[in-house]
């Protein structure tokens, strides 16, 4: 059971992942969550940060696919900024929209990663879809009220995963 919950790995923020950590392990394409995993949900437009890093994945010919569980118009607003393809609402950990992601771009699901700041929705959706998973810390402290209930359910999975010193987890677990 806790293997579902169990992130292939955890990385501290989006933008400290370089295109070679991908390359390095055959990941062709990147589907990820947009609030609180690319920009904080407080902030209706793409950052710097994000526009750098996203560029830099194109050029090296890998996709990012923003799947996104929030239903505004933000995440077409972003997706078109950072020029991606998005999927929403993708009710993860359901997978209505990580099967419409895989149809627009034809990846084995080898080698796609699903990448999110949510236990609950990001990795236990990635992971029972078939996917490896990276769970990045949340940019921003304030999540909405589902979240907010998700995320005392996550501290108590992240406890058993690894340990109680949840402070370190970052820093501990960054590497790979
Ligand atoms: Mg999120």
């Amino acid at each position: 059971m806790l293997k579902l919950f169990t992130p292939t790995w955890l990385k501290e923020r989006f933008s400290d992942i370089p295109v070679s950590f991908f390359v390095k392990h055959n990941i062709k394409t990147i589907f990820t969550d947009l609030d609180n995993t690319l920009i904080s949900p407080k902030n209706p437009n793409a950052t710097q940060e994000l526009t750098k890093w996203i560029n830099e994945m194109k050029e090296a010919g890998i996709q990012v696919v923003l799947v996104s569980n929030n239903k505004s118009s933000r995440i077409e607003k972003v997706a078109k900024q950072v020029e991606v393809p998005f999927v929403y609402p993708a009710l993860k950990p359901f997978h209505k929209g990580l099967e419409q992601a895989m149809s627009v771009v034809k990846c084995p699901k080898e080698q796609i990663v699903m990448m999110g700041d949510q236990l609950m929705t990001d990795v236990l959706g990635g992971t029972t879809f078939g996917l490896k998973t990276i769970l990045v810390k949340p940019l921003d402290k304030n999540d909405g009220l589902g979240t907010r209930i998700n995320r005392v359910f996550e501290k108590m999975i992240l406890k058993a995963l690894y340990g109680k010193n949840l402070a370190m987890l970052w820093e501990v677990k960054s590497n790979d």
